[in-house]
C-alpha cells in the first residue's frame, strides 16, 4: 500500500460512508476478528459498516464483540446483496480471489464499490482498488493493526477492537508459535493488550470451550490418524458418520489436523473431512520447514493458502481421495525427505 493509496484511503474514510466488510467462506479466528475489530473502527467513526460472512462460523467465535450483528449471507441473502448493492466501499478480509467468498462471488464482483483487500495468502488476485497483501504478515488482524498505523488512527482502539484483532492473532499464529510470528506481531500483541485486551480471557474463551462431543470426535480422528514415515507425512480421516456420532459442530474439527503434525519426524499433515451434503471432501493441510501446502494444494486439490497452512478439497470420494494423495507423495519425495 503506497502513501498515495493511504492519502486516498484517507480522504474517503474522511466522510460517512456505507461500508461492507466481508471475510472468506467457513469464516475463521483471523477472518472474524479482522473484520469485527474493522468494523467496530469504522463504525465508531461515523459510517454504516456492516460485516457480511457468506456463511456461519464456528461457536468458539460466538463472543466476539460485536459478532451478534454479522450478517449471514447463506442464510439471509436478500438483506446481504441489499446492502452489497448499496455500499460505497467493500473490504475483503484474510482472502485475495473472490471465490473464497462462495456464493458472495458474482454479487461482490458486480457491484461498483471500491473495493479494499487486506491479506497475508499467497497469489493473490487482482480485483481490488487499493491492495494491502504481504504473505510475510502472522495473520490479516495484524494487517488491520498496521492499516490503522497507517491511518495514523491507533487513539481509536479501544476494548472491542484491540480484543477482536487480539482474538485473529492468536489463532492464526498458532498461539504464536507458528514461524510467521515476528517480535513484530509479538508487540502489536501487547499494544493490544495495553488497548484492552484480556489475553487470558480470550485464549479461554476459545480454546477452553470444548464440548465432550467435540473430544470424542478428537478420540475417533486421533484413532483414524495414520503414519507414511518414508514420507514423512500423517494423515487423518473423518467420515460423516463419525461426524454425525459425535454430533458435529462447525469449528469442532478446527486444529485436529497439528496433532499429525506435533508427531515426531513428521513435516507435513492433513486431514480429510467428508462433507455429504456440498458432496466434497474438505482438505486441510500443514507442514514444517521449507515444504510448500499452497503449492501441493494449488496443483492437486484446487486450493491455496499459505507455505505451512492450506486448504482444498475433492470431488472423489474419501476412500479415493486417500488414495490419490497416497498416489502423488512419490513425486514429492525430494521434497518431505530434506
Ligand atoms: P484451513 O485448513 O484451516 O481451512 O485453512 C488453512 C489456510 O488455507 C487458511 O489460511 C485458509 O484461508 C486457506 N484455505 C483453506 N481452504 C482453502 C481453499 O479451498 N482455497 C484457498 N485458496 N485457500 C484455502
Ligand atoms: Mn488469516
Amino acid at each position: 500500500m503506497t502513501d498515495q493509496d493511504i492519502k486516498e484511503i484517507k480522504a474517503l474514510l474522511s466522510a460517512p460512508k456505507h461500508i461492507v466488510i466481508v471475510p472468506h467462506k467457513n469464516p475463521d479466528g483471523d477472518a472474524m476478528g479482522s473484520t469485527l475489530g474493522l468494523y467496530h473502527f469504522l463504525t465508531e467513526q461515523n459510517h454504516t459498516a456492516t460485516v457480511i460472512a457468506p456463511n456461519d462460523y464456528p461457536d468458539f467465535l460466538k463472543w466476539l464483540p460485536g459478532q451478534e450483528h454479522v450478517v449471514i449471507h447463506e442464510s439471509d441473502k436478500v438483506r446481504a446483496e441489499a446492502l452489497i448493492a448499496e455500499a460505497d466501499l467493500i473490504f475483503t478480509l484474510d482472502f485475495n480471489a473472490l471465490h473464497r467468498s462462495g456464493q458472495m462471488e458474482t454479487p461482490l464482483a458486480n457491484s461498483d464499490a471500491l473495493k479494499i483487500m487486506i491479506d497475508h495468502h499467497q497469489q493473490p488476485d487482482d480485483y481490488a482498488t487499493y491492495m494491502f497483501s504481504d504473505v510475510a504478515m502472522s495473520s490479516t488482524c495484524q494487517m488491520v493493526y498496521h492499516f490503522m498505523v497507517m491511518l495514523e488512527a491507533t487513539a481509536a482502539i479501544e476494548t472491542k477492537i484491540a480484543t477482536c484483532l487480539y482474538a485473529g492473532i492468536l489463532t492464526d499464529t498458532g498461539s504464536f508459535r507458528f514461524p510467521s510470528s515476528t517480535s513484530t506481531t509479538h508487540i502489536v500483541a501487547a499494544e493490544l493488550i495495553d488497548k484492552g485486551a484480556d489475553h487470558s480471557e480470550i485464549y479461554n474463551a476459545i480454546y477452553d470451550t470444548n464440548s465432550f462431543e467435540r473430544l470424542q470426535l478428537l478420540g475417533i480422528a486421533l484413532k483414524n490418524l495414520k503414519i507414511l514415515p518414508e514420507y514423512r507425512t500423517a494423515y487423518i480421516t473423518l467420515t460423516q458418520e463419525e461426524l454425525n456420532a459425535s454430533n458435529f459442530r462447525k469449528g469442532d474439527t478446527e486444529g485436529f489436523v497439528n496433532y499429525g503434525l506435533s508427531i515426531k519426524d513428521v513435516i507435513f499433515a492433513a486431514i480429510f473431512i467428508e462433507h455429504k451434503q456440498e458432496g466434497i471432501i474438505k482438505i486441510s493441510l500443514r507442514s514444517k520447514g521449507d515444504f510448500s501446502v499452497n503449492e501441493f494444494s494449488r496443483a492437486n486439490f484446487g486450493g491455496g493458502g499459505h507455505t505451512n497452512a492450506a486448504g482444498g478439497k475433492s470431488d472423489l470420494s474419501l476412500n479415493e481421495t486417500v488414495e490419490k494423495f497416497i498416489s502423488i507423495l512419490p513425486s514429492y519425495k525430494h521434497n518431505l525427505n530434506l
